[in-house]
């Protein structure tokens, strides 16, 4: 019979745990997780954990759905699966079809891949390769902003900003360009959110106007900056960027792994501001956190870029398991999740009452900037001891959340199947731990 320990055991010996100092686990627990079910995920002895991050911002729907099982289990007796180059099946297709229709067909060209960071590598080659193919192959640089994340390939880190990431790999990243960040964090006393936005669309412009002849795409994160901290900023930014990019003839590339899928509130985080990048990239919440699975959709000028009897000109990058039809079947569940719980609407009803639990947060002594988009709660501590979110981690566990600070900064990005016990549950305890973790 498997138990706690001996998982625990067997994995510090064999499996290399992601984003991990493994030697810390010498001190730390690591959780053995035996089942899941809901906002709910169950150890070998049966104590629970409440999903409150749902599980790296993955889970929309609880573990085990019954509705995502079957529909995985449905595809399983067809196809498991099939090379998508030269074949095609009809969910990677019914899917495509349905993201596209979410565009209302703007965005009609989906590439299919199988985590995000080979969605961001592909929006970063595909620029490039789109200037080029149009006869302009100096326009080979990437604007991001600062406190980026887009994911941890090497490509990728070279358009992110998170030092502890990036660093180590200093010197196998191509430079960038950084420009501000929106975050109305910075905002000056008196200045809103939107002028937080519209000053720093400034920066953007010089630096596009500046440099345009050699920039391929602007990267952003919609409305949140999620993993460089969940900074959150107006919609403006993105109305601003958007114009701006037209103008100097850059492409737009809008990263929605993380807040694409309703996290925000909105399906895509950019209807907020009333924009559709050139490039979008989805993952993570797109399999209701079943599978691994991602998709660049871009504009007919992108595809039409590449269509040509010359094979170099066509967009050669491949990957093994892009648009697995299992995942492509659990993508089309969740997408009828969506559609027949109206889950857009019942969560703006979800947030509010969330909002309004969390209320005694907000007003903690040692609680600033606490803010909140569609399903994303964030405040920082910044009276925080060294090794916070470390030590508020473990002690989240011995109150059966599951929470992981960036930082001094607490978060919540719970499934969109917490009920309102399991929320007050997560506010209380984390109000305990505001109380107890120095
Ligand atoms: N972009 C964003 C905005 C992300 O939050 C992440 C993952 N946290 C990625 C890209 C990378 O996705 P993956 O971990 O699936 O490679």
């Amino acid at each position: 019979m498997t138990s706690n320990r001996n998982l625990v055991e067997r994995t510090l010996r064999s499996v290399w745990h992601p984003c991990t100092q493994m030697k810390l686990h010498e001190r730390m627990p690591m959780v053995a997780v035996s089942r899941g079910e809901g906002a709910w995920l169950y150890d070998f002895e049966g104590r629970r954990y409440l999903d409150a991050i749902s599980s790296w911002w993955v889970n929309l729907f609880g573990h085990a759905n019954v509705r995502l099982n079957a529909a995985i289990v449905g595809q399983l007796d067809r196809l498991e699966h099939v090379m998508l180059a030269g074949f095609t099946h009809e969910p990677a297709v019914q899917l495509a079809e349905r993201l596209s229709g979410l565009t209302a067909g703007r965005l009609g060209h989906c590439f299919f891949a199988s985590d995000g960071s080979s969605a961001v590598e592909i929006a970063l080659k595909m620029s490039h390769h789109f200037w080029r193919n149009r006869g302009q192959p100096d326009k080979s640089r990437f604007v991001y902003l600062a406190g980026a994340y887009h994911g941890e390939t090497v490509g990728a880190l070279s358009v992110g900003d998170v030092a502890l990431f990036r660093d180590a790999y200093g010197p196998l990243l191509r430079a960038g360009l950084t420009v501000a960040s929106p975050d109305w964090r910075n905002a000056a006393p008196s200045e809103s959110a939107a002028q937080v936005a519209r000053r720093c669309a400034q920066d953007l412009e010089r630096t596009l106007r500046e440099r345009h002849r050699e920039i391929a795409a602007l990267i952003v994160e919609p409305l949140v900056q999620c993993a460089g901290g969940m900074a959150m900023h107006d919609p403006q930014y993105l109305v601003r960027a958007r114009a701006l990019c037209d103008e100097y003839a850059v492409l737009l590339i809008a990263d929605e792994i993380a807040v694409g899928f309703g996290r925000t509130g909105t399906f895509l985080a950019c209807e907020r501001a009333g924009i559709l990048p050139d490039l979008l990239c989805l993952s993570k919440g797109i399999t209701g956190g079943y599978l691994p699975l991602s998709v660049v959709l871009s504009t007919r000028a992108v595809y039409e870029a590449f269509y040509d009897d010359e094979t170099a000109r066509g967009f050669l990058h491949s990957h093994s398991y892009g648009g697995n039809p299992l995942a492509c079947a659990a993508a089309l569940a969740t997408l009828s999740i969506f559609e027949e719980d109206r889950v857009i609407e019942a969560n703006r009803l979800r947030a509010a009452r969330i909002d309004e639990l969390a209320r005694p947060i907000a007003e903690h002594r040692r609680v600033r900037n606490f803010r909140q988009t569609g399903m994303i709660w964030a405040f920082d501590v910044p009276d925080a001891q060294p090794l916070f979110a470390r030590r508020f981690s473990a002690a989240a566990l011995e109150r059966e959340l599951l929470l992981r600070p960036i930082d001094n900064t607490v978060y919540f990005m719970p499934p969109y199947v917490i009920d309102e016990e399991q929320a007050a549950l997560l506010i209380g305890r984390t109000l305990e731990l505001l109380d107890q973790v120095p």
